[in-house]
């Protein structure tokens, strides 16, 4: 059986393994004012045509299909979201469906100071903030911008505008980052925000990326129950990518351990680029082009007939192929070459959305 019911009157889709269809990340944008090594390697990068990045209506209106499937929680992303002239417009046009509980954003923070207060005002919920290091030299090193003072500044502002739960998400890096875990935990504590620890995946143009480069969840929690002392698992919330923690003085920080410990089994998201391409799996390298037949007036159940059939087809387990590939020392060298990258920009992590 593939549709249930739950609660008062919810549709609700699931996949092959009995996933829901909960929560849509659309990217809103697939460039970026940054040029973070591990995501955008490259200075230069073929982009996607202007005239297919779909309007904030058109956003507007694939979303809705996406909540008549089960769809509460969308997530804006890029690329730098905020670079996308007056996002806040598209969390308003978002919001009018009453079945849409939750809007995040996650930025680079750098133009964030700018429009946090539109954003706040429009009814953005939750905002995430990708934030790597303290140093403004390792800063720039990483992302080729000289650019720190303006995230910290961003960051400042959230807390000013009265959102809370403000996240900085840092992928944790083995030799590049290893040694600022509790310098993060102790800024965020001072904003009132919580750190996520990410591990470095291995998508897209991000080829750089090795295994050895990867700091475990293991490695996260050693190195923090060294400084902190006893560390406690917080409970499970249901397909939340992060897993919670607590330190000894109650401050609370996640792991998403994409890479050590998939959490593919529960995974109710999926992607939508800002060109209408869906992507069922952040590692998927074929997507459903939904641009087309919403351009072409396909009538509301057509466009929910597409999004119902993909939905149920699902089998993606991305990250658990990829540690299988590694254990099995079936993997050798880069999955996608730079050749690939090029002739399809959508397999890029910017493109998709992280
Ligand atoms: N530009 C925005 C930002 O940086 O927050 C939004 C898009 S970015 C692709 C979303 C998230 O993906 C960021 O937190 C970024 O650190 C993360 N990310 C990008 N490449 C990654 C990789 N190779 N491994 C782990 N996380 C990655
Ligand atoms: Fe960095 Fe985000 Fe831009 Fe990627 S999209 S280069 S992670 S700021
Ligand atoms: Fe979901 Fe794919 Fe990530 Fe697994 S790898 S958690 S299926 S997006």
């Amino acid at each position: 059986m593939s549709e249930s019911t739950v609660g008062a009157s919810l549709p609700m889709v699931v996949d092959t393994h009995h996933r829901p269809l909960r929560s849509l990340r659309l990217s809103v944008t697939d460039r970026c004012n940054l040029r973070c090594q591990y995501c955008m390697p490259e200075e230069e990068y073929v982009w996607l045509p202007r005239e297919n990045v779909l309007s904030f209506e058109e956003m507007q209106q694939l979303a809705g299909y996406f909540a008549d499937l089960g769809v509460d929680k969308v997530r804006l992303t890029g690329g730098e979201p905020l670079l996308r002239r007056d996002l806040s417009r598209l969390v308003r046009l978002l919001l009018q469906d009453r079945r849409i509980t939750e809007i995040a954003l996650t930025t680079n923070g750098i133009l964030l100071a700018d429009q946090i207060q539109d954003l706040y005002e429009a009814g953005l919920h939750r905002v995430t903030v990708s934030l790597d290091t303290l140093r403004p030299e390792r800063f720039r090193q990483l992302t080729r911008r000289d650019e720190f003072a303006r995230v910290i500044e961003g960051i400042e502002s959230v807390g000013k505008t009265g959102f809370t739960g403000l996240k900085l998400d840092t992928v944790a890096i083995r030799g590049f980052n290893d040694d600022e875990l509790v310098g993060l935990i102790e800024f965020a504590k001072h904003y009132r925000a919580e750190v996520r620890f990410i591990e470095y995946m291995d998508v897209g143009g991000a080829n750089d990326w090795s295994l050895a480069k990867v700091l475990s969840r293991a490695a996260i929690l050693e190195q923090l129950t060294q400084h902190y002392g006893p560390i406690v698992a917080l409970p499970a919330r249901d397909a939340a990518p992060a897993q919670r923690f607590q330190l000894p003085d109650g401050t609370t920080f996640g792991i998403i351990p994409s890479t050590t410990t998939p959490f593919c089994a529960t995974c109710d998201r999926s992607r939508v680029t800002a060109d209408g391409m869906w992507y069922l799996c952040l590692y998927a390298s074929n997507g459903q082009d939904l641009r087309q037949p919403l351009r072409a007036g396909a009538s509301p159940d057509h466009m929910r007939a597409l999004i119902r059939a993909g939905w149920e087809a699902r089998r993606d387990r991305g990250a658990e192929e990829r540690k299988s590939l590694e254990r099995s020392g079936l993997r050798n060298g880069k999955l996608i070459g730079i050749d690939q990258l090029r002739e399809d920009p959508h397999l890029e992590m910017h493109a998709r959305g992280g």
